[in-house]
């Protein structure tokens, strides 16, 4: 068996990222592994359109990952990767948008390296990133943002743990992912802590696909926006001076 051209001694795992939905922003690296591999393990966000670059007879294998519902635990995914490697499989771990960023692709390969797995790691375009440039949002921008952090929103029993006092400084774009769930006390906490309610703010679902659905806002009126949109995850929120500049940049579907 070969991957990247070179003969594989043993079975080796690539753990690549899939990009945010719209197919051809997947790697030519990622493409061509996944036109070589003997097994795709992927997610639940992968797209259908992304695993179509898999060879006609590499076995697919879904591990889920919905919110709440997760098709395989963490640990026998990981136990999954170590054996196919070791049975000298190339293995591809698919993840969405990029393995690193909230992907816990990290994880993953940690357990790979301590049972003596090669891996290599494929990027990905991430979410935020998928989101800003369809939206037609820059995550900086000279003179309006000079930063820009990424944050989870996941709560953990009903909390959202973040450092709300250097969110709250302007001059800055923030994007939580997965927190429609919290968006509510995410705008709540950043407006206490100083950012001003008028501050703009936009989620984005479904990023860089023919069903991408912005609404934007301010901090101040979002969460109501996005409850009466009934707007489901998969969606970051872009929070930031930034996102005023899509009045002139919205590009994806005219
Ligand atoms: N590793 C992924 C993130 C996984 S966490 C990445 O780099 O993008 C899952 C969260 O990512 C979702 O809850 C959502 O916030 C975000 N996400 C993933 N795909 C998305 C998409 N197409 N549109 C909007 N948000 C997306």
């Amino acid at each position: 068996m070969s991957a990247g051209g070179q003969p594989v001694v043993q079975g080796k795992v690539f753990l690549v990222g899939a990009g945010p939905g719209e197919a051809e922003l997947l790697t030519l690296k990622g493409a061509r592994l996944l036109s070589q591999a003997d097994a795709v393990v992927f997610d639940h966000l992968v797209s259908p359109a992304v695993l179509d670059f898999a060879r006609a007879g590499a076995e697919r294998v879904y591990v889920g990952k919905e919110p709440g519902h997760h098709e395989l635990p963490q640990n026998e995914i990981n136990q999954l990767l170590i054996e196919r490697a070791r049975a000298g499989q190339c293995v591809v771990r698919l993840k969405g948008g990029d393995p690193f960023v909230f992907g816990r692709g990290g994880e993953e390969i940690i357990e790979l390296a301590m049972a003596g797995v090669p891996f290599e790691v494929v990027p990905g375009v991430t979410a935020a990133c998928g989101a800003a440039a369809y939206a037609g949002i820059p995550l900086t921008h000279r003179g309006v943002a000079r930063a820009c952090t990424l944050v989870t929103g996941h709560l953990t029993d009903g909390h959202c743990d973040l450092d709300w006092v250097a969110l709250a400084r302007p001059g800055q774009t923030i994007v939580v992912y997965m927190g429609v769930a919290a968006i509510g006390i995410i705008c709540e906490q950043l407006v206490a802590h100083g950012l001003a309610p008028q501050t703009p703010a936009a989620a984005v679902r479904n990023a860089t696909l023919a069903s991408q659905g912005t609404v934007c806002g301010t901090v101040g009126d979002l969460p109501g926006l996005l409850a009466r949109a009934d707007i489901k995850p998969p969606a970051v929120v872009i929070i930031g001076e930034v996102v005023r500049l899509r009045q002139a940049l919205d590009w994806f579907g005219h």
